[in-house]
């Protein structure tokens, strides 16, 4: 019901809206604006229309104004409770009042000071309805409910200032925004300042779609699926191919039982959608439902992959680019894909990581980074002492680790580069693209071969973007061609899993210590699978002193 009201104050063109509750909405819920306002005459008729269906519940009175009956809002708000509509239009001189009890409107509108603009006050909803708290959930609830219809009509109207007080308290104040730093500010009101904070910036158009917006970074996953919003030409939607979609670009970076938390807004031709086909249910049928959900897939893992941090977004595909091509090979998600992905990697990364037999010696945790040593180690402290990690080990060992598990599970998520790379390789190498193209396409690489002597990459697996495609892909081939011809086709030997690995780079630029922190993170949690080269050692403060000890006696 909040949801009419403010509809209708942003239909007034209101630049701010405040929004007074008591008792959750139970009591008072007050809505005030700075919009154009209503005329005395229109007054009567805005509470004078009939509803034309009985109002029982607040599920009824919901079904009644959105299914957009148009023009039956307020009537039949005015039917359950006390209502007092206030306004005053621009240029006149005072407002005017009209007050309604259960549905019947005074006769008379009332002089009244009242700045421009319109409030609607609703009081004691269900006052005249038998057994009204059946009809209310607890207060605690209805306001939990009122609270984030605000948030999402204030995610989608950020040039709209709207401010949520309960009690006489502040419970949201979401500013007006004019640049990106106001923004962030207000989407740390809307959504907490933690999403805010590491939230991936989106911002992708191709091909006639628009996706702009902010994704939780993995590590910053939720528990639930509660800060999920989706807003398709500026109305929120609530979509299967859309939740598959990102799910499914969020596909093994999150652990089993985590949420991804996104703010998104998805624009495109209206004439591509149909957001009517249930309003209450906020469904969608889009035309063309493969496109966008590959629009939405591919956009998404690219900002994943990238890891833009605030200020940095993951930017622009080229137009019509041959990233975005729908129905390309490899397009084939099934939600039990999706499934077996996230089982898979929960077999793998399993619990927290504690290697048996290994005395104290062994961190569960390896701390906090402190800082890096010449761009390859990670130094960091935790509960023993000094740990330091080797970042180029430990980036090939989870390289090594992710690809392994998406090969479990199916095929490496692929990634288009934004220019394709051509350049030639010894024929012996080109022969793999035709040789082995079953291993390479499960490896996520589209290669082709543009001569006898040369190869053109268009794909590369997501976790090795940064890798530079000629070295990667020459020293894939080349593990390839080691392989001996006995080898079933499609088995793709550790040997070149390895290769590959090796080749992983880390994202360009300085990492802060949040990256590092992520980094230790992952090597925790892959300490299970650790083998062969170590990738950290622990420094105890015994062994640092030690250390010392041995220095003094020296000198
Ligand atoms: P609808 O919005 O579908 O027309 P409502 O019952 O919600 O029906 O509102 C009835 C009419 O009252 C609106 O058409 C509009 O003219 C007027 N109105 C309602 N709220 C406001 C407001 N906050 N500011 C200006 N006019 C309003
Ligand atoms: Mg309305």
């Amino acid at each position: 019901m909040v949801k009419e009201l403010l509809e209708n104050s942003l239909d007034a063109g209101a630049r701010e809206i405040g929004i007074d509750v008591e008792r959750g909405g139970t009591r008072l819920i007050r809505v005030r604006d700075d919009g154009v306002g209503i005329h005395r005459d229109d007054l009567l008729l805005a509470l004078a229309r009939h509803a034309t269906s009985k109002v029982a519940t607040l599920d009824d009175l919901e079904q009644v104004t959105t299914l957009g009956f148009r023009g039956e809002a307020l009537p039949s708000i005015a039917s359950v409770s006390r209502l007092t509509i206030t306004s005053r239009r621009a240029g006149e001189e005072n407002g005017w009042r009209l007050r309604a009890e259960g549905g019947l409107p005074e006769t008379q509108v009332e002089p009244t000071p009242h700045p421009p603009g319109t409030s609607v006050e609703v009081r004691d909803l269900f006052f005249n309805t038998p057994a009204r708290r059946k009809f209310l959930r607890t207060e605690k609830t209805e306001f939990g409910h009122l609270q984030e219809i605000v948030k999402r009509i204030g995610l989608s109207h950020f040039d709209v200032a709207i401010r949520l007080r309960q009690e006489q308290k502040d419970v949201l104040n979401l500013r007006f925004t004019d640049n990106e730093a106001e923004r962030r500010r207000r989407l740390a009101a809307a959504c907490g300042a933690a999403f805010a904070k590491h939230a991936l910036e989106v911002d992708f158009q191709a091909v006639g779609l628009s996706l702009r917006g902010w994704i939780a970074d993995p590590e910053h996953s939720r528990s639930q699926a509660d800060l999920q919003y989706f807003y398709l030409n500026g109305r929120i939607v609530r979509d299967k191919l859309v939740s598959h979609a990102i799910r499914q670009a969020y596909q093994d970076l999150l652990y089993p039982g985590r949420h991804p938390a996104y703010v998104l807004y998805l624009d495109l031709e209206p004439t591509q959608a149909d957001v009517n086909v249930h309003p209450s249910k906020h469904e969608v049928r889009f035309r063309d439902g493969r496109l966008v959900h590959d629009f939405l897939f591919r956009s998404l893992s690219r900002a994943l992959d990238t890891g833009a941090g605030p200020g940095h977004a993951a930017k622009v595909m080229p137009a019509g680019g041959h990233g975005l091509v729908p129905g390309r090979k490899g397009y084939a998600p099934t939600a039990s894909r999706v499934r077996e992905a996230m089982d898979g990697y929960a077999a793998l990364t399993g619990p927290a990581p504690v290697e048996p037999g290994a005395g104290d010696r062994v961190a569960t945790s390896l701390g906090r980074a402190l800082g890096q040593v010449h761009g390859r180690y990670v130094l960091a402290q935790n509960q023993l002492g000094l740990v330091l990690v080797d970042m180029r080990a430990a980036r090939r060992h989870l390289a090594y680790g992710r690809l392994k598990s998406a090969l479990a599970n199916g095929a490496v998520r692929s990634q288009p580069l934004l220019v394709p790379v051509a350049f030639s390789l010894p024929e012996d190498l080109t022969v793999m693209v035709e040789e082995k193209s079953a291993v390479l396409h499960r490896l996520g690489f589209d290669l082709v071969n543009s001569g006898p002597d040369s190869v053109t990459v268009h794909r590369v697996p997501a976790s090795l973007r940064e890798a530079e495609p000629q070295a990667l892909v020459r020293t894939l081939l080349t593990a390839l061609a080691e392989v001996a011809p006995e080898e079933p086709a499609e088995h793709v030997p550790e040997s070149v899993l390895a290769a590959l690995a090796e080749q992983s780079r880390m994202a360009p630029g300085e990492p802060t210590l949040d990256e590092l922190d992520g980094l230790l993170r992952q090597v925790e949690r892959d300490q299970e699978n650790s083998e062969g080269r170590p990738v950290w050692v622990q420094l105890s403060q015994d062994e640092l002193e030690a250390l010392f000890g041995t220095l003094q006696a020296a000198f």
